[in-house]
């Protein structure tokens, strides 16, 4: 594919091994090809899920690794069979690049299920090249692995929309989560939690904030727009809100007990599990018998609700709550975000790095 063009090196931040600190790396883009668009990275998120990749937690992890997948971005070049987008578009990537495209989910609008889906980042490319994420120059993408952002969208606020935000709207969607006075509980107000508030908020939900201390409480309610909040280790308040929501979208990301949070929803109340989890999680059935509740899961969004999602957040101004971070900050930053150190996402400012200079 391409194979007369010139080879691109370009420079990022990898992982050598699971100990997950990131350094330059200079490595080689793959060619372009007809349906490729080449994409300056300007700004792009740090998600905790580039983290469970460069400590190997899922035991896929391939080195050197360059991760990050919330990108926003600038298109420098296009393929010639590319009619979506052209140079100076204002594009996004984010947690996966390709898929088989033939299966039952590709076919369905669903290629974020497609069991030959490709990572944005530790994995292989169609023409056997490694995948590198965003936290680099520059980045080559197939087009309908690339959405549009917005004029009306900041770059930096786009950026962790493309996980963070599809993560929560997605399932707000399939599910229903969507009709204005229904009560939505969000566990956990990290990145992906903070979206899950702006965004039920958007569709009108009534929105209760489930954290394990009260240090966002003000910005929760004042900042963000949430309802209500509760300290999961206030025993008083969680007795008061028993059987009080319709879905909780958990998103915390280490072993927990579910029969807590359980014990909130309403009958046919839904928990939303989005955090990644690799130990087993503990409930006793009843908690669901006896209420007709139910336990579900959800991975990211399609490249159509992808789309969707940016369009939704800028028609009704949602935006993210971001902390700007140069690369060479970023093994700090990724240190304050495993201390729960952050208010609410990192985004890097990749460009302003000047990588290959
Ligand atoms: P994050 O910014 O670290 O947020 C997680 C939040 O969970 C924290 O802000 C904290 O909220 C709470 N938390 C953290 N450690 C905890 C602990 N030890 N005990 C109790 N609560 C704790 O992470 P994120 O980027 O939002 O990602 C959240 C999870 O979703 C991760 O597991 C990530 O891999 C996963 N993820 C999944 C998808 C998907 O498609 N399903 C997409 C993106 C990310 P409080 O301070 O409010 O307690
Ligand atoms: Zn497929
Ligand atoms: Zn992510």
């Amino acid at each position: 594919m391409g194979g007369l063009e010139s080879e691109r090196t370009v420079t990022g931040y990898a992982a050598r091994d699971t100990s997950g600190h990131l350094s330059p790396y200079t490595y080689k883009l793959r060619n372009k090809g007809p349906e490729d668009v080449i994409l300056r990275v300007i700004y792009c998120g740090i998600c905790s899920a580039d983290l469970v990749q460069m400590y190997n937690e899922l035991g896929m992890s391939v080195y050197p690794m360059v991760p990050g997948h919330e990108v926003a971005g600038v298109v420098t070049e296009i393929g010639s069979e590319v009619k979506k987008f052209k140079v100076g578009d204002h594009v996004g990537v984010g947690r996966i690049v390709g898929s088989c495209r033939s299966c039952r989910h590709c076919n369905e609008s669903m290629e974020q299920y497609c069991s030959k889906r490709i990572w944005t980042f530790s994995d292989v490319n169609h023409d056997g090249t490694p995948t590198q994420g965003g936290f680099a120059s520059s980045m080559v993408v197939d087009q309908m692995f690339v959405v549009r952002i917005p004029a009306s969208l900041p770059l930096e606020q786009a950026a962790p929309l493309l996980c963070a935000g599809v993560t929560v709207y997605s399932p707000m969607k399939h599910f229903g989560m969507t009709e204005p006075g229904k009560k939505c509980g969000i566990l956990g107000l990290g990145g992906v939690g903070h979206m899950g508030v702006k965004i039920a908020k958007a569709f009108g939900l009534h929105v209760t904030v489930i954290s394990s201390s009260d240090k966002k409480k003000e910005e929760a309610l004042e900042v963000l727009g949430a309802d209500d909040y509760i300290v999961s280790k206030d025993a008083e308040k969680m007795q008061e809100a028993a059987e009080s929501l319709d879905y909780i979208m958990d998103t915390i990301p280490v072993a927990h007990p579910l029969e807590p949070y359980l014990a909130l929803l309403k009958t046919n109340g839904k928990l939303v599990m989005l955090g990644v989890v690799t130990e087993p999680l503990h409930f006793v059935s009843p908690l669901l018998i006896l209420g007709r509740r139910s336990i579900v899961g959800s991975f990211i969004g399609s490249m159509e609700e992808t789309q969707e999602t940016l369009d939704f957040c800028a028609e009704k101004k949602v935006s993210s709550m971001v902390e700007v971070v140069s690369l060479d900050y970023i093994n700090t930053a990724i240190e304050r975000l495993v201390n729960n150190d952050v208010r609410y996402r990192f985004v890097v400012d990749v460009a302003g790095s000047n990588l290959d200079k």
